[in-house]
């Protein structure tokens, strides 16, 4: 039986920026370039920038979110799902790391 478990993994966060497609109500965008309206069912890579997507995430956060999130998971096999929420956390310590050097 195929279930969907939550891991926790390291990741390099820029090579996650640089190639993640970011899904909202009804369409996908580019974390890069903020490319608008892709469709996030099988888009390969950003029509305007190229970056080839390599990872897939939701911008709901909620109970909600992490259903939709189980949803892309097995939409996207190719891609892999990452929690909005972690990286919005490592963005903005990166951010303050950043301001305070
Ligand atoms: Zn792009």
């Amino acid at each position: 039986m195929k279930v969907l478990i939550r891991t926790i993994k390291e990741f390099d966060l820029d090579e996650i920026c640089q190639h993640l497609l970011v899904v909202g109500d009804l369409t996908g965008d580019c974390f890069k370039c903020r490319e608008l309206g892709l469709n996030y069912a099988n888009v390969k890579s950003c029509p305007k920038c190229n970056t080839e997507f390599r990872y897939i995430t939701s911008r709901k956060t909620s109970d909600f979110g992490l259903k939709n999130l189980s949803i892309l998971c097995r939409k996207r096999p190719d891609l892999i799902c990452i929690e909005f929420n972690d990286l919005k956390h490592h963005q903005s310590r990166e951010k303050a790391r950043d301001f305070l050097s």
